[in-house]
């Protein structure tokens, strides 16, 4: 890990850079140790909020896909009745935990703005078909 090319925005231009160079390549500017560490710690957590983020948004996709298919396909219901309630319960805990790791961040990092939207959207996916899979366990619960 130690040697792989640690990669940050140059704090003159943001341009992406080598972190370990003296002077950034596109505007030639200085680029000093402190700032340089600093940004490569940011530029880290930046890259973990956004995959993390993009991670939660394709989980709440499938949690989604998995909801109607399970309500278009009753039969199919023994594995999506154990997969439901997990991700019912491990989403807004994730969400919950990515908030507190990266919701403070102090970047313009155009990737955590997009981090951010993608977090939204899992909240967003999960919210509705949580409320709807709720509602339609309480039914079907009257209903027998
Ligand atoms: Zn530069």
């Amino acid at each position: 890990m130690q040697d792989q090319i640690q990669v940050i925005r140059c704090p003159h231009c943001k341009e992406y850079i080598d972190a370990r160079s003296a002077h950034c390549r596109f505007c030639h500017g200085y680029i000093d140790t402190l700032t340089t560490q600093v940004a490569a710690e940011m530029q880290q957590r930046v890259n973990a909020a956004y995959n993390d983020a993009l991670w939660l948004r394709n989980g709440a996709g499938a949690y989604a896909i998995i909801a109607v298919i399970r309500l278009i396909v009753p039969f199919f219901g023994l594995a999506t009745n154990v997969v439901l309630p997990i991700m019912f319960v491990a989403l807004p805990v994730m969400l919950i935990r990515w908030r507190v790791r990266f919701g403070r961040l102090q970047t313009d990092d155009p990737d955590y703005p997009r981090a951010k939207r993608n977090w939204q959207a899992a909240l967003l996916l999960w919210l509705p078909v949580s409320v709807a899979w709720l509602i339609l366990v309480l039914l079907l619960e009257v209903g027998l």
